[in-house]
């Protein structure tokens, strides 16, 4: 092996170790997704599981305080129900039922996107526990997507509770997320909250790291990127690459447009070449 080969495995290999150990990307925000979910006030608690009843706790919640609780229900709406739905904790002042919109067309109703605690004249739901069931007039929302922050992270990332942001996601379906706002309170850790349908449409699983763009920035950047707009969509690749080289590297993997690449029996790839063919859906191969 030469020595420029062994010096690109060796600055992947750095490069992968640096990237474990070391603190998130200035614009790096978390994000979790938020499966479908039930807040109860007390009184509605005690009509679902009987008098007295209070919540008992599952798990914690990545947010302090917040718990998913041991309780479930079973959400109904005139075309269908939705079977054990996870009851969060502790109780609140108002009952609400955060839902995705996939669900919302399940159940056969029309939930308004709202601020989590926004519930005036929202949409209407039942709602069925061991021990009763309850109709809410209204409390049923598809959640907006927010990013809850600590002062300390505001000021870094230069933004103000309320402010709107939009936050970009890269992976196997490239997504960004507009309109996206911000909360800041002592109490709350770093985390985008997005529901199950925006993380389907994205790829987003637990934890998948997005870019905080602020609107003035991302008003340069559209019109950077409008410079470019290819004449034509790019066109579906099917035949497979042919790779020639000795070593098949990370930055390989991602100049190579083509899904399928094929190489000579004996060519080395990386570890961080074949992670990234993974998370880029993309198949390696050997030449018979
Ligand atoms: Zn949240």
């Amino acid at each position: 092996m030469d020595q420029q080969l062994i010096e690109r495995i060796v600055g992947e290999v750095l490069g992968q170790l640096s990237k474990d150990v070391s603190p998130l990307p200035a614009h790096a925000v978390p994000i979790a997704v938020s499966a479908r979910h039930v807040h109860l006030k007390p009184e509605h608690v005690e009509a679902l599981f009987g008098k007295g009843y209070e919540l008992t706790k599952r798990s914690d919640l990545s947010q302090p305080g917040q718990f998913a609780s041991n309780e479930t229900v079973v959400v109904a709406g005139p075309k269908g129900s939705i079977e054990r739905v996870r009851i969060l904790g502790p109780a609140r002042s108002l009952s609400q039922v955060e839902v995705s919109f996939t669900d919302a067309m399940k159940l056969g109703v029309k939930p308004p996107l709202r601020e989590s605690g926004d519930i005036e004249g929202s949409a209407g739901i039942t709602l069925i526990g061991p021990k009763g069931s309850i109709y809410l007039e209204e409390g049923l929302i598809v959640a907006q997507a927010h990013i809850h922050m600590a002062p300390d992270d505001a000021s870094r990332f230069g933004v103000q509770n309320g402010e709107y942001v939009t936050i970009e996601v890269d992976g196997v379906r490239p997504v960004s997320f507009r309109n996206v706002k911000i909360r800041v309170s002592d109490r709350y850790r770093l985390e985008m909250h997005i529901d199950t349908d925006e993380a389907n449409a994205g790829f987003i699983s637990q934890g998948t790291i997005g870019r905080l763009v602020k609107l003035g920035a991302e008003k340069a950047e559209t019109a950077k990127t409008e410079m470019h707009v290819p004449q034509s969509a790019p066109r579906l690749v099917n035949k497979p690459y042919e790779f020639k080289k000795k070593l098949l590297s990370n930055e390989d993997i991602r100049s190579i447009q083509e899904q399928d690449i094929l190489l000579d029996k004996g060519t080395i790839v990386t570890a961080l070449a074949k992670d990234t063919a993974r998370e880029l859906g993309k198949t390696i191969s050997f030449r018979k």
